[in-house]
Order: structure tokens, then sequence, then C-alpha cells
């Protein structure tokens, strides 16, 4: 509208341009009508009259005037009853009416200001107070939807961030909360008025107190508070975040101060907040606290050390704890978790703490110790406490433990060392056969000890990308062209170099930390090969699968997932695992294998002739490959008969392997291929594929990609070398 100034911020008082205003005259003498109109004109307004409160009505169904001036004296309908009828509609209700009265007596103007006129006039009217004040209520009927404009969008910034406020009145001893307290606290009404004593009797009885304390301080002290409580209506419970200001006023010498502020409903935050530190400090499986506040309750003994006690680390591992997941499943095995966190719990009413360490693993700190014969007595009793059966679906289950124990500060005064130390003697009591404690003592195995340093390193290795994966490419032995690759996992260790995969994948697995490392190594390869296949190379890509990746639940799910997100053709990805995780649930690996295969993915075995498989075994299983074990092929030697068709010694074992993988309808991988003869052997004997340092070792991404960008010259010297001699 034309006075409201562009900046949108300031308003004018004096419309400056009023062509766009319409205004409306109602009035039964046509010489009123005629006089106003005039002036309205003269003052720029679009002006328009009409005779009685019916024509008022009539003409507003179809135009909204900006203003309207109205007679209180008509016959029928008369002013006052005209103004609530126009006012009744919506659409009319902020319009400003400026009632023309003739008479000055003070009722008829209340009577005009009830019915919802915002100012009137004395007739005869003056033309300049007349000016005057139409300016002004136009001025006031704007500013105030403007209010409402503001007070509208508060309401829903209020309403998004669950904020009221709140007045507590102290002379009178009331409260009033508004804004939208009725979504904030439950309540059916906008804004609630309640007694100081019925506000109280809402407040979780805890927090009562605190709340009483901090208002009655901010009155006495003349400041503002901030407090945080449970309200409590309806049954429901919200926590509530309030922060005030004092306010003094007094009237008559009378303290009329009050706390006026904002009121807040925290209560998802919060418990958001909970959930969080409950997962940072609980272990979800067992509700026993985990890693991070058992090492916090470490470092908190170690920097207050008791002064008449010692205190002893222990780390309690279950003993063969995969063959009760084999026995009972998963579901079985978190039992068996749950059962024994139960029994150890009960040893924190003596003042212990009990934490999940991780897998099957569990710490206690044992308080308040004078001789080492209280702590003996205290972990044969832990041992015992484990034996007891374990009742899981009408079977029970035995299990016993391996306990570990490092004593403060006979063995170390540092909390790392007796956490490492702990580990360490759990470690040799599980070696030594289980079902028993040993303490570390500094003549414990360096083996053990190398063993858990690697175990730490490995730990935040994953974190720092200490990780790489190699690919070893694999060669047709037909075209001498590269038709896959393995890939391989390399620890790239800052100090120690190139660490092997047989020196951290079995201690991977133990720990669990391989579902970790195999996530990051299927991933990388997946999508690495991808690009290789972008850039127009065919190769498939050989993952080794660790046997508790390949046992979880999902593993065919999780696959499918990692297609989906690398976005690798199922067919150009081939699972290999071994015998020993084959022929551990054959059902299982069954049944998995043929949903990977139908899902596209190829399936091969690896290793194959070192683990106890039987043909039978191999001839149930969905393959495609078969990987010869090197150990097969690294001993084939050529015989000089002198005959035209060379013979090869110790070749018996692969050429059976060969034999009956291909009767089977299986592809063959050779793996280990050195030299030119073992080569010649396995070309002779049909191996489709042939993987070995002859032709390359496992290399980075950077250099397998030169190997297959010069793909075509490469197999040309393949070739080369096996016709040299
Ligand atoms: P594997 O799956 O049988 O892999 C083949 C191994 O043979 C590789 O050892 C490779 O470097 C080695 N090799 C290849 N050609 C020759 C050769 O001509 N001569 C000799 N002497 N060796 C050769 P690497 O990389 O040390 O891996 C050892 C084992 O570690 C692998 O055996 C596999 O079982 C495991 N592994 C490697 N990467 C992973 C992985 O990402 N996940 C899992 N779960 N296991 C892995
Ligand atoms: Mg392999
Ligand atoms: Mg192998």
């Amino acid at each position: 509208m034309g006075y409201v100034s562009n900046t949108d911020k300031v308003i004018h008082k004096r419309p400056t341009d009023t062509s766009s205003i319409r205004t409306l005259v109602i009035d039964d003498e046509e010489f009123q009508r005629t006089v106003l109109e005039n002036y309205l004109t003269k003052f720029g307004y679009r002006a328009c009259t009409v005779s009685s409160a019916e024509e008022a009505l009539d003409f507003c169904q179809s135009l909204t005037p900006d203003l309207i001036l109205l007679d209180l004296n008509m016959p029928g309908v008369n002013g006052i009853e005209a103004c609530k009828q126009l006012k009744a509609i919506d659409r009319l209700s902020s319009i400003p009416v400026i009632m023309l009265t003739g008479m000055k007596d003070s009722e008829s103007i209340r009577q005009s200001f009830d019915a919802g006129a915002s100012d009137f006039l004395v007739k005869p009217v003056n033309e300049l107070v007349l000016k005057q004040r139409i300016e002004y209520a136009i001025y006031s009927s704007e500013l105030q939807k403007r209010l409402n404009k503001k007070e509208q969008e508060l309401t829903v910034a209020q309403k998004l961030a669950r904020i009221g406020t709140i007045e507590i009145k102290h002379k009178y001893r009331s409260v009033v909360i508004s804004s939208n307290c009725e979504d904030l606290l439950g309540f059916s009404t906008h804004t609630l008025h309640l007694s100081y004593d019925q506000y109280i009797s809402h407040i979780h009885p805890d927090d009562v107190d605190h709340l009483i304390y901090t208002l009655n301080r901010a009155f006495d002290e003349r400041h503002g508070y901030i407090v945080e409580y449970r309200f409590i209506n309806n049954n429901d419970e919200y926590i509530v975040y309030q922060k005030g200001e004092y306010i003094e006023t007094s009237d008559n010498n009378e303290d009329h101060s009050y706390l006026i502020g904002s009121l807040q409903d925290v209560t998802e935050d919060r418990h958001a907040r909970e959930n969080l530190d409950y997962s940072k400090y609980y272990d979800s499986l067992t509700d026993l606290t985990n890693r991070s506040f058992f090492e916090m309750q470490i470092q908190h003994i170690i920097q207050h050390p008791p002064t008449e006690a010692l205190f002893a680390i222990i780390f309690i591992g279950l003993d063969n704890f995969t063959r009760v997941n084999d026995a009972a499943g998963h579901k079985g095995g978190d039992e068996v978790l749950r059962t024994v966190s139960n029994r150890l719990i009960n040893y924190e009413t003596e003042g212990h703490t009990v934490s999940r360490f991780g897998g099957d693993v569990f710490t206690m700190l044992i308080r308040n110790i004078h001789h080492i014969d209280e702590c003996n007595t205290l972990l044969d009793q832990i041992l015992q406490h484990i034996k007891q059966p374990i009742h899981i679906d009408n079977n029970d289950i035995y299990i016993t433990a391996s306990i570990g124990a490092s004593v403060f500060p006979l063995e170390s005064e540092d909390g790392n060392q007796l956490l490492i130390g702990a580990e360490a003697a759990m470690m040799l009591s599980r070696e030594e056969g289980g079902d028993r404690y040993t303490y570390r003592t500094h003549h414990m195995n360096t083996e053990t000890q190398k063993r858990l340093t690697l175990l730490k390193e490995m730990r935040s290795a994953i974190d720092n990308y200490e990780f790489s994966v190699f690919y070893q490419p694999q060669i047709d032995a037909c075209s001498m062209q590269i038709v896959g690759m393995e890939a391989l996992v390399r620890w790239i260790h800052p100090l120690k170099g190139i660490i092997s995969p047989s020196d951290f994948i079995p201690l991977a697995e133990e720990s669990g930390l391989i579902s970790k490392l195999g996530d990051y190594v299927i991933r990388r390869a997946c999508s690495q090969t991808r690009c290789w296949i972008e850039a127009g190379h065919s190769l498939i890509v050989g993952v080794n699968i660790s046997a508790v990746q390949f046992e979880s639940d999902d593993f065919v799910d999780y696959i499918m997932q990692i297609i989906d997100e690398t976005g690798l053709p199922a067919c150009n990805l081939e699972i290999e695992i071994t015998e020993s995780m084959a022929i551990k649930n054959p059902q299982q690996t069954i049944k998995k294998l043929q949903q990977l295969r139908a899902l596209g993915v190829k399936t091969s075995m690896d290793d194959f002739g070192t683990g106890y498989s039987s043909l039978s075994q191999l001839q149930t299983l969905p393959l495609d490959t078969l990987k010869v074990d090197q150990a097969f092929v690294k001993n084939i030697r050529k015989i000089d008969t002198g005959e035209k068709i060379p013979e090869y010694e110790n070749s018996a074992i692969a050429n059976a392997i060969i034999v009956m993988s291909h009767n089977l309808g299986l592809k063959v991988i050779a793996e280990g291929v050195e030299t030119t003869d073992q080569c010649r052997f396995l070309q002779q004997q049909k191996s489709e594929i042939l993987q070995g340092f002859l032709f390359s070792k496992p290399l980075p991404a950077e250099e397998l990609e030169n190997l297959l960008d010069r793909e075509k010259q490469q197999a040309t010297n393949w070739s080369s070398i096996l016709t040299k001699d």
C-alpha cells in the first residue's frame, strides 16, 4: 500500500499516496453523504457512499473498504448494530470504523467502542479534524495488521522451538503461562492462569525444592534465573527449561515485582542427549558399562589411588565362546552374554566395577583388597559363578572363563600397563586351557605381549587409514590377458612397514576387528573395480571373506548392499571362502552361496586341499571356482626325461584337484605360480586361470592400473617368458 514505505520498515503516519485507499460512508442523510464524499475526494481517497446498514452489507459482499465512516443514528439498523454486523464478518473485522454522532453523550460513545468502532466524531464534522482522524485510523489499522503478522510469526517460531512465556507474580503468588502452552505442556487453553500452589503441584516431587529455591532467590536477590525441572500433566512428563528476568514495579508503595521469561519444552532434546550419553558409556546388549567407561574409571582411580588398599584390574574372557554361538545361534550367544553379565553385576554391590569390554570379554575393577588371598578367593568365586549351567531353550549350556589379573601398584602404577597386563594374563589362562586365573607377572610370555601390542595398534590403525588394498592379477592361461585380480589387504604400519595379512588377520578375527576391516576391503575393492570396468577393462575381483563375516545372518543382504552402494555389477565380484568355513554349517553355507549366485555374485573355494572337506561335500556346494592352494603348486618341477611331452614331479595332487574340479564343472585358478615349469604344467592340465609371482606380486591400485593400461604388451611379455626355454 502506498502509505507503507518501500523499505517496509517505517510506517509513515501520513499516507503519502491515498488514491488506492477505499473509504465507505454509511449515512441515511443525503446531505451528509455528499459533504463527506466531497471531503474524502478532496483528501485524495476513493470514496463510496451508501444510505443504510443493509446497503453497506451488500456493498461489502463484493468490495472491502479500508475505512468506514458510519452514522450512529439511522432508521432501521442503527450505527451501533451496523458496526457489530460488519465487524462480525471475518474479512472486515480489523477495518477501522469511525462513528459519526450527533450527540455528545458518553453512553453512545461507549457503546460504539464496544461494537468495535475505533474512533468517533461529532457532527457537523470539521474538515481538518476529519482529515487527521482518518489518517490516524488508517495508520493505527496498518500498525495493528503488522503487529498481528509479527505475532503470528512469533507464535509459529515459538511453536517450532516449543517455547512459551511464563510470568510469576510474587505478591499474588500466581503464575501465567502463555503462548501455545496447550501444545507445550498438554493443556487445552492457550493461556494458563495458575495459583502458585497449583503450578508447584505439577512439578516432579524431586524437582520441587530446587525450583522453589531458585525462584525465591531470584525474588530475594532481584536478578534473573535459569532452572530445569520436570513438569507433570495428565501423567505425561515434560522436561522444562526456564529462563527469566526479575522485573521490579511498585504501585502505591506496594511491591508488584514479578519474574518474566521463557519456558521451553526440552524433553526430546534431553532424552536424545541421555541416549547419546548412554550409548557412549553403556553396552546396549548387557546394559553394563562399556570399555570407555571402564577406562575412565581406571584413569580416575590411578589419579586418586586408595591409600590403604590395593586394587586389581581383571579381564574375564569366556572360553570357546564361538562354540556357544555355533550351537545356540547368535541369539543364544547373546543370551549367554546377558546371563554372565547378570551374574557379574552382583559384584558391584561389593563396590567393584563391572564392564563389558567387547565380544566375550568382561572386565572388573576390584577395589579394597588388603591381601592377595582376598583377591584369589574372589577370582575363584567368579570362576565358580560363571560355571553354573545356563538354561536356554530347554538346554543347559556350560561355559567356563579365563581370567587375567594385574594388581596396582604391585604390577604397575600405570593404567594402560595394568590393562595390557590383565589382558595378557587372560590370554595365558586361555592358552593353558581356560577355567583358571593368572596374575600378570614381569616374566609373562613375550609372544603374548607382542600380540597384545599388535592388537592395540590395529585398533587405531583402522581409524588412521593405515590399511590399504593391493591387487594381484589373475591371468587367463591361454590368452595371457589379465581377467581378474584378488584383493589382498595390507597394513602399512608407520614404523614397521608393510605387515602381512597372515600376521594380523587371525588376531583381527579373534578380536572381532575383522568386521570393520573386511568391510573396508570389500568396499574399496568393489569401487576400485567398478572404475576399472568403466575405463573399459573386463575384470572379476576376488575378495577374501572371513568366517566372522560369512557367518553373520545378514551376510547376503550385506553383499547386496555393497553392490548397490559401490555400483559394481554383481557378476564382477567373486566371494572367496575357505573349506573350514564351508563345512562348519553346510546347510547355511549352501543356502548363502545359492542366494549369492542368484544375485549374480560368483563364489569360489580358496586354498582348496588344505582343509578337511571331502569331495562329496564339494559336490554339494554351489560354487563357480576352485582355487588350488599354492602348497600343491610350489614343488612342481619338470623332470628331464628327454621325451617330447614333458613330465612333472610333485604334481599328482594338483593334477587330481584340477581333474576333479573340471568334472564338477568348476573353473580352476591355480595360486602361487612362481616358475615357468609350474605355468606350463598348469596350462597343460587346462587350469583356466593362473595367479602368482611369476606374473606379478600383489600391487597397489595405481601400479595395477599401469599394468592394465599396457595389457597387450604385458600379455606378449608373459607369453615370451614361457617360450624362452
Ligand atoms: P590367499 O587368499 O590364499 O591369498 C593368496 C596369498 O598368496 C597372498 O598372500 C599372496 O600374496 C600369496 N601369493 C600369491 N602368489 C604367490 C606366489 O607366487 N608365491 C607365494 N609364495 N605366495 C604367493 P597374502 O597377501 O599374504 O595373504 C595371505 C592370506 O591372508 C590370504 O591368502 C587370505 O587368506 C588372507 N587375506 C588377505 N587379504 C585378506 C582380506 O582382505 N580379508 C581376509 N579375510 N583375509 C585376507
Ligand atoms: Mg584368497
Ligand atoms: Mg588362497
